[in-house]
């Protein structure tokens, strides 16, 4: 199994530490893995300094040539790379490698693309004999910080875009689920320029700590949780650095009297329960107007009763575990504490086994403004809640401190086009939820981040706007 580092182009193992690393299904140890030092974080933002002299002119063609090179490798590595996804997050097989590998490539294979194609104003004479022109330049390196929950996906999209954009980079994946990431860094070893993609093992409020306060980094990109994202705000503001945040989510599923039940709770069934609902955009608050809401939480308990919860490789394993013994007593708390107010239809407690196995659960009769209809649990919880009108429905799902992923049910398309266009969320789904795609944005608004992953625009907190003028 590959434990080293990747530091100016030098598999290295780590200095401090040996952390272990954990399978949720058996709570077995698999690894340790030794943390970074000091000296090799520093080691690793100075070789990212250094390469990206170079890095930032090479044509985007041949950045293209890179991100195309590594898109191949995780393909022909497919099977390997989803495996030890399998193994440190807890996902079923083959689920790993079906639904989450090939967006993983299709975003090398997309920034690559986009990297050819930055776009801005016509160069002109804006003031008489001076001709002045919009450059779109690589910011500098940049500080990376990936979550657990797709560690790979998240790697991908942490990657991907400041490589497109002209920038070198350090990446940290998170502590507890490092394993595909460090083979990744592995197999692109000979791909980059020394020193322009180095990855890193440690804990966050040290490693990480030291690499996004580093002042040789010009950006902070993280994906994580919102006291993660706070903590990069805290180190931009030292020394004012780009940050580009993608943090924790609360969707909404606005479910109207008129639409398809059976649509939705099939929905449901897959896209809540998705990687044990550790997901970001995880259809997890769902709000439905009176009209339909007992029909609603009898399709929703039909079908989340039916979810089949096993080892990873198990036949027929729909849900795994949950990452962890702390994430799995942090979900049951938050069940726990919603049973006095509100009745738990399905699941609510621990599964069977010596992994971090939690039922697959739904909580039916939630008050709009309860802790759990408003925080994220980031674990296989749905909740159901009662609204009488659209404007309502608005009100409360907007009311949300998150701004992530949103989803609309309704046959109307006047309902649709309203809801979707004063939603205050990143993305809003119609009709289903959470589909995601390289072409578009995975986008953030108020307390989910800023900015977004995936697309065109993912190279802009990547991208410095200059003008230059000429007189002649
Ligand atoms: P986390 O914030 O605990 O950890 C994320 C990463 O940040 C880890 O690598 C961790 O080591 C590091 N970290 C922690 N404290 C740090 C600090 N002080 N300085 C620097 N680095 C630090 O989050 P998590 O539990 O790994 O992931 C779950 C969270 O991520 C959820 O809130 C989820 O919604 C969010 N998430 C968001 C998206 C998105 O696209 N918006 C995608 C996936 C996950």
């Amino acid at each position: 199994m590959q434990t080293s580092m990747l530091i100016n182009g030098e598999l290295v193992q780590g200095d401090g530490e040996a952390l272990p690393v954990l399978d949720p299904a058996t709570g077995e140890t698999v690894t340790s893995i030794k943390e970074a030092s000091a000296e090799q974080v520093e080691a690793a933002t100075r070789a990212s300094e250094e390469a990206f002299e170079t890095y930032r002119l090479t044509p985007p063609g041949e950045r293209a040539a890179y991100l195309l090179a590594i898109a191949d490798l995780i393909e022909t590595n497919i099977e390997e790379l989803a495996e030890l996804e399998t193994l440190d997050v807890g996902k079923p097989w083959p689920m790993a490698r079906d639904e989450e590998m090939p967006l993983v490539i299709d975003v090398f294979r997309f920034m690559a693309a986009a990297a050819r194609t930055q776009t801005g104003s016509a160069a002109g004479e804006y003031v008489r004999d001076h001709t002045s022109m919009i450059r779109k330049d690589p910011i500098g390196p940049v500080a990376s910080i990936a979550p657990w929950n797709y560690p790979l996906m998240m790697a991908s999209w942490k990657i991907a875009a400041p490589l497109a954009a002209g920038c070198s980079m350090v990446l940290k994946p998170s502590e507890i689920t490092p394993l595909a990431t460090l083979r990744l860094a592995e197999l692109m070893q000979d791909v980059l320029p020394k020193g322009v993609f180095n990855v890193i093992h440690g804990r966050g409020p040290t490693i990480g700590d030291q690499l996004i306060n580093d002042p040789r980094m010009e950006g902070i990109s993280i994906t994580g949780s919102p006291a993660t994202g706070m903590a990069a705000f805290r180190a931009a503001s030292n020394q004012v650095r780009h940050v580009h945040l993608e943090l924790g989510g609360k969707a909404p599923v606005i479910v109207f009297d008129d639409a398809d039940v059976e649509a939705l709770a099939e929905t449901i069934r897959f896209g809540s329960f998705f990687n044990a609902g550790q997901d970001c955009a995880q259809p997890c608050r769902i709000m439905v107007q009176e009209g339909v809401y007992d029909a609603v939480v009898k399709a929703i308990a039909d079908q989340v009763g039916k979810i089949q919860i096993g080892a990873p490789r198990g036949e027929g394993t729909e849900m795994g575990p949950v990452v962890s013994a702390a994430q799995r007593e942090r979900v049951a708390s938050f069940v726990d504490r919603a049973r006095d107010s509100a009745e738990v239809c399905v699941g609510g407690a621990a599964g069977d086994g010596a992994g971090f196995f939690y039922q697959p659960t739904v909580v039916a009769n939630v008050e709009n403004d309860a802790e759990i209809a408003c925080n994220e649990v980031f674990g296989p919880v749905v909740t159901l809640s009662r609204y009488s009108d659209a404007e309502e429905a608005l009100r409360v799902a907007n009311a949300g401190r998150y701004g992530l992923a949103s989803s609309v049910w309704t046959r109307d398309v006047s309902t649709a086009m309203k809801l979707s266009s004063q939603l205050r969320y990143g993305m809003t789904w119609v009709n289903t939820h959470g589909m995601p795609t390289a072409e578009m944005p995975w986008a953030a608004m108020k307390g989910s981040g800023t900015g977004c992953d995936m697309s065109v625009y993912a190279l802009d907190p990547y991208t410095s706007i200059r003008h230059v003028m000429v007189a002649h």
